[in-house]
């Protein structure tokens, strides 16, 4: 065997194990052929500055099983940044792991985000805004409570069962930068983060610009604690 034949056979056989921002990422399980992971992570590493990143544990690729029974594709759980290795694109992975890393950045930076209470603001005024909307199209929405900024069950029931996906776009365009937005101030924060920066910082300072500057300071200011 030839010293280039050993060293392809060798990469071919040993798992792939990578850094990314000081993180250990661990690919458990095979992702589809052609997926290039350690490439969409230099892609993320570029595109963020490099303090949204600190504290990050570890990162695993492996197939969990409340990925299927939530229809999730990434998740975040103290300090550790699971991935599917089931997704269809390099670009909609990328799209993952930026707004997991917005919930990473929420533990690491929950003062400069919350407490002057702008954020939260903003929030309720979409949520009366949806709310609204919903009343003038005919929905009884007595019940249910608009006011609780945390994931809420029967909320969150009510606005995908029985308003539907279809309506509640109708409902949250103009409002929201998308639907999921409206699920609680956490993913309010998260896909404004992803929206910003994913090609969308104008329609996000349009949509929602509280959200916006507290995004576009965290980005520029040094200090944020
Ligand atoms: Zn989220």
């Amino acid at each position: 065997m030839s010293l280039r034949e050993y060293i392809v056979e060798k990469m071919e056989t040993t798992p792939k194990i990578f850094s990314f921002a000081g993180a250990r990422v661990e690919q458990v399980d095979e992702l589809p052929p052609g997926l290039d992971c350690q490439s969409i992570f230099k892609k993320v590493e570029d595109a963020l500055p490099a303090k949204f990143l600190q504290g990050l544990k570890k990162v695993r690729i492996e197939d969990r099983e409340d990925f299927k029974k939530r229809n999730l594709s990434a998740l975040y759980d103290d300090d550790v940044l699971y991935i599917s290795p089931n997704f269809s694109d390099d670009g909609s992975v990328f799209n993952d792991i930026i707004h997991e890393i917005a919930h990473h950045i929420e533990t690491l930076y929950p003062g400069f985000i919350y407490d002057d209470g702008k954020i939260v603001h903003e929030f309720l005024k979409k949520r009366h805004e949806v709310e609204f909307e919903l009343k003038t199209e005919g929905y009884w929405t007595e019940g249910y409570d608009f006011e609780d900024i945390n994931y809420n069950e029967q909320l969150d029931h009510f606005l995908y069962k029985k308003v539907g996906p279809n309506m509640l776009r109708l409902v949250t365009t103009g409002s929201f930068i998308r639907p999921y937005a409206a699920v609680s101030v956490r993913e309010y924060f998260a896909t404004g983060f992803e929206a910003y920066y994913l090609g969308q910082k104008e329609k996000l300072d349009k949509i929602s610009p509280m959200l916006y500057d507290k995004i576009y300071e965290m980005h520029h200011q040094e200090n944020l604690t």
